[in-house]
């Protein structure tokens, strides 16, 4: 096609976008990267990642996770709560978490994505996106708004993504908000990853992370119910300091984002979307990370073997649909369990791998 500036415009520079202009730029597409955050740029999150993803993510990068992008302790056990609390609880056997500082390990994948020799502009935020014979997208930096013309789109913007938006402005987006707080360590815990479930705190999962010199502690909650996330987190804390002498001393930081509760969008011509823009997020355990770093490879696989030529909507979605049917059956399975559900649920998940 003619008239256009690089092959494949990635809006969006967290996991998901970055791992998109990896995967393009190795293979000798011209990628431009806009991220609208600065360099070391945080995302609120958890910043676990589940055994397998250190070695599928260094598949589908080229590279391994340095160690300067984990935190202590690097890695965790996982360790389940069932609504009946600790006595019922347990470590699910063989089974590890590892722990990242997610401002670095987003940085890290996105200076990857320049030495593959895609061009990578922060503080630049996509405003806008016009189908002509190909797609025209402004970017407004902090000295200028420039334009730039691609023949494809990849929309890594997010949850709140506004490429989604722009694509089917008719469709909310449904999410789960997260709230999560960082403490002065306290209580009695081992080093893993906690899930706890139950009803009456969240109708998803609630967690803790020990992170090097902190606790985090979080749920997920849909928006304007009753009670609301705050509230929710007050129970949960009072559950923690019944169950595990968590007593909260010194607050470090509190934050609120949202993750996608709904269905997968691959989105439409030749503008694809990944990542939790496209939907990819497990309601039951809040990982989005490696779903984004999956999707971005599905995507660009699609986009390299259209070559210009057919709409890669169709491969994208065949790729993926092994995640989107697990995000449908997880979301069935959220939406629907009580509290003798969870029971099993932790029963089962403590009873397997021995
Ligand atoms: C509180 C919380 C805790 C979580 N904990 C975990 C966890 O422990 N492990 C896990 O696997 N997942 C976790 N998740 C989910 C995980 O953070 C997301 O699934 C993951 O970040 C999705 O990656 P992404 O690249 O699709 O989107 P994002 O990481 O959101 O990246 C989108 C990027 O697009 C940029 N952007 C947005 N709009 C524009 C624009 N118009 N122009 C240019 N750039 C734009 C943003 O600045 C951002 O950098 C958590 C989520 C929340 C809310």
């Amino acid at each position: 096609m003619s008239n256009r500036d690089f092959d494949v415009i990635v809006i969006g520079g967290g996991p998901a976008g970055s791992a998109t202009a990896i995967s393009l730029a190795s293979e000798g597409k011209e990628v431009l990267l806009v991220e609208k955050g600065s360099r070391n740029r945080y995302k609120p999150c958890g910043g676990v990642l589940p055994l397998v993803a250190p070695e599928m993510v260094e598949d589908i990068v080229g590279e391994s996770i340095p160690d300067d992008v984990r935190v202590d302790p690097a890695e965790l056990g996982l360790y389940y709560v069932p609504p009946s609390g600790r006595d019922n609880s347990g470590r699910v056997k063989n089974y590890s978490i590892h722990n990242i500082d997610r401002a670095q390990f987003d940085q890290w994948l996105r200076d990857l994505a320049e030495n593959a020799g895609a061009i990578v502009k922060h503080d630049s935020r996509c405003i806008d996106i016009a189908k002509t014979d190909n797609y025209k997208i402004v970017i407004d930096s902090s000295e200028e708004k420039t334009t730039a013309r691609a023949d494809f789109i990849v929309g890594a913007d997010g949850v709140r993504s506004s490429v989604r938006q722009k694509l089917f402005p008719e469709k909310a987006t449904p999410m789960m908000i997260v709230e999560q707080e960082h403490w002065e360590p306290t209580g009695d815990f081992e080093d893993c990853f906690y899930g706890f479930f139950r009803g009456n705190i969240s109708i998803s999962y609630a967690y803790l992370i020990p992170k090097a010199d902190s606790l985090i502690i979080g749920l997920g909650a849909v928006p304007h119910q009753e009670p609301n996330v705050a509230q929710l987190l007050i129970r949960l804390r009072a559950w923690l300091e019944k169950e595990f002498s968590f007593v909260p001393k010194q607050l470090l930081k509190k934050e609120a984002w949202s993750i996608p509760f709904g269905y997968f969008v691959p989105g439409e011509g030749n503008v694809l979307l990944v990542g939790d823009a496209a939907g990819l997020c497990n309601p039951l355990s809040g990982e989005g990370i490696r779903l984004a770093v999956e999707s971005a490879e599905a995507a660009s696989s699609a986009i390299l073997a259209a070559d210009g030529q057919k709409n890669p909507i169709v491969d994208y979605a065949r790729d993926i649909r092994g995640l989107s049917e697990m995000i449908k059956e997880l979301n069935e399975f959220v939406r629907t369990v009580d509290d003798n559900g969870r029971e099993k649920f932790v029963r089962d998940e403590l009873s397997r791998g021995g």
